[in-house]
């Protein structure tokens, strides 16, 4: 058969993958566009996947990121259940799994990652989830109905919003988390310290430094279906019932394709500020692109949210349409857990100073913080005003007085005006 060759060949049809196919359209590109994934699935949203898809508060066509049939009317292949399994740059070509090839003129790299799984005995037990597709959570939700205990591996925002909802649902939760906070990578102690005493008010057993040793798993007796998890072995021997495990540990970036064609990287691929990578006509966005974060002090980082997927999807369109501009969004993310709707924007790493503006018990408050007096990010937790007028704050490297961003009587719109 014939190769295909697309003038834009875009690998993952996931969130950073779908915006740079509507992106490319809505830039007027007239050329060719394939997007390709390897789910069976149009595009849909991930974020629901551990909030309202996960609690039935939403159906999979409500979380499709634009209906089945769009695709086709705006002139995009969608070519799905289909995985690349190498690169070849100087042919300009991609080999899929079922040895067809396909050819592009421009090659977008939007695939991603996979969760880590454990690397103790018992991880591939049955009953062990990582909570990354439609596939994952379908295959949670059908097991739901035989499980009163629930331990959830990772204490950040995957695990806690999974925990907050299979709570809702009535079963016995437990949190384990390795550091001594929850949401140690990604915030400061006040904010870690507000959802453990949220999520052990609901209920959650949350518990900080502790080691899983193993999995332990029951067979029934002649029978041929592969072994169930029952509990997990912490380090010191306690056993933890459990007939649901989840795992929120991480992710690794899937480029192993293009690292094996040669592109500059290793944990993500490398890329520059318009997201090209190292191999020509070769591009490559969201969670699996390493790119140096004006945010992150030009620090070169991975970002896992939707901003950066879609933020950087619509720059590699501009970019093919002949712009020039370099990446400089700033970052932002949200959680929903029970009531509680988080709000960040900016990155907090790095930080030499949180300040709590407002009260915590009144479970509306933000965390401002600060490097070397410039407020750098923000966690708005039912406070979406904060979040709002925040963002100027992080923009321009504000630095206003403490006191000020501590007193929530003070809108932080009016501490820009005095800078
Ligand atoms: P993805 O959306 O993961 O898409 C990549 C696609 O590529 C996948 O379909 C993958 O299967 C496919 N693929 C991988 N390798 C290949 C291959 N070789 N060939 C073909 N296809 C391939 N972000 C937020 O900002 N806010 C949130 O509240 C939030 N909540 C989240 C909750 C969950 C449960 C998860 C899993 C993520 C959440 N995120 C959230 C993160 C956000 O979903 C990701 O940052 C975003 O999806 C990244 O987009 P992407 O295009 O880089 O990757």
């Amino acid at each position: 058969m014939e190769k295909r060759i697309f003038d834009v060949l875009i690998v993952g049809a996931g969130h950073g993958g779908a915006q740079a196919a509507l992106s490319l359209r809505q830039q007027k590109f007239a050329g060719t566009v394939a997007l390709l994934g390897d789910e069976p699935e149009p595009p849909y949203e991930r974020p629901p996947l551990s909030k309202e898809y996960l609690s039935g508060e939403k159906t999979f066509e409500r979380i499709l990121i634009r209906p089945a049939a769009f695709w086709g009317e705006r002139n995009v292949d969608l070519l799905l259940d289909r995985r690349v399994v190498s690169v070849d740059p100087a042919a300009h070509s991609v080999t899929l799994a079922d040895d067809s090839t396909l050819g592009y003129g421009t090659l977008i790299w939007a695939t991603g990652g996979s969760p880590h799984r454990l690397s103790c005995p018992g991880y591939d037990l049955v009953g062990v989830h990582g909570v990354r597709t439609r596939v994952d959570v379908d295959r949670m939700m059908a097991e739901m109905g035989g499980v009163t205990n629930v331990v959830v591996v990772g204490g950040g925002y995957i695990g806690l919003e999974a925990a907050a909802v299979l709570t809702k649902f009535g079963k016995k939760v437990t949190v384990l988390e390795a550091q001594d906070r929850v949401l140690a990578r990604v915030a400061g102690e006040p904010l870690s310290r507000f959802y453990e005493a949220e999520h052990r008010a609901h209920g959650v057993d949350v518990r900080l430094g502790v080691k899983v040793d193993g999995l332990v798993g029951f067979q029934s007796i002649g029978e041929d279906e592969p072994a169930r998890v029952t509990g997990v072995h912490l380090a010191g021997g306690e056993v933890l019932p459990a007939e649901m495990v989840i795992v929120g540990i991480g992710i690794a970036p899937a480029v192993q394709p293009l690292i094996a064609a040669g592109a500059d990287g290793g944990n993500g691929v490398r890329v520059d500020a318009q997201c090209r990578t190292s191999l020509p006509d070769i591009f490559a966005i969201g969670d699996c692109a390493a790119h140096a974060n004006d945010f992150a002090r030009g620090a070169t980082i991975r970002l896992e949210s939707v901003q950066n997927a879609n933020d950087q999807a619509s720059l590699v369109a501009k970019t093919i349409m002949g712009a020039t501009e370099a990446y400089h969004a700033v970052p932002w993310f949200w959680s929903n857990q029970y009531d509680l709707r988080l709000q960040t924007v900016g990155l907090s790493t790095g930080f030499d100073q949180a300040i709590v503006r407002g009260d915590t018990a009144t479970r509306s408050f933000s965390v401002v913080y600060l490097r070397e007096g410039k407020v750098i990010a923000l966690d708005c937790v039912n406070a979406t005003k904060d979040y709002v007028q925040g963002r100027a704050l992080v923009m321009g490297g504000v630095a206003p007085s403490p006191a000020s961003l501590a007193d929530s009587a003070v809108p932080l719109n009016s501490l820009l005006a005095t800078f």
